[in-house]
């Protein structure tokens, strides 16, 4: 774990207080379901970053599932569409993209209000 990824945890900690706070009515038994991506970190070490997050915010003792993502891929033959996939295929124009980084990123994939 490093400063940048509890930044980037933080970021999402916020986002997810503000979709709470303006879409539920008690925001601590919500569910939230966070995908990680990257290497270095797995569904535990996520889980345990937010916890850390989360501490005094809205958000602090929601039901979190988290899951990891696939690899993401760039392309610039097309449109610099961004995807997950195995292989790297655009499956927009077919090309050959290009893998991104590896460093660790989160994402929101579902906020389920009590
Ligand atoms: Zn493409």
């Amino acid at each position: 774990m490093n400063g940048d990824e509890m930044e980037r945890m933080k970021a999402i900690v916020a986002q997810i207080s503000a979709e709470l706070t303006g879409r539920c009515g008690s925001p601590g038994a919500a569910e939230v379901h966070l995908v990680v991506y990257g290497v270095g970190m797995d569904e535990a070490g996520a889980a345990a970053l937010f916890a850390e997050a989360s501490q005094g915010t809205p958000v602090e003792g929601v039901r979190l599932v988290v899951r990891r993502g696939a690899q993401q891929y760039i392309c610039w033959s097309c449109c610099g569409l961004r995807f997950e996939a195995d292989d790297g295929v655009c499956p927009n124009c077919g090309e050959e993209a290009i893998r991104l980084p590896d460093t660790v990123t989160f994402g929101i994939r579902e906020i389920r209000c009590p």
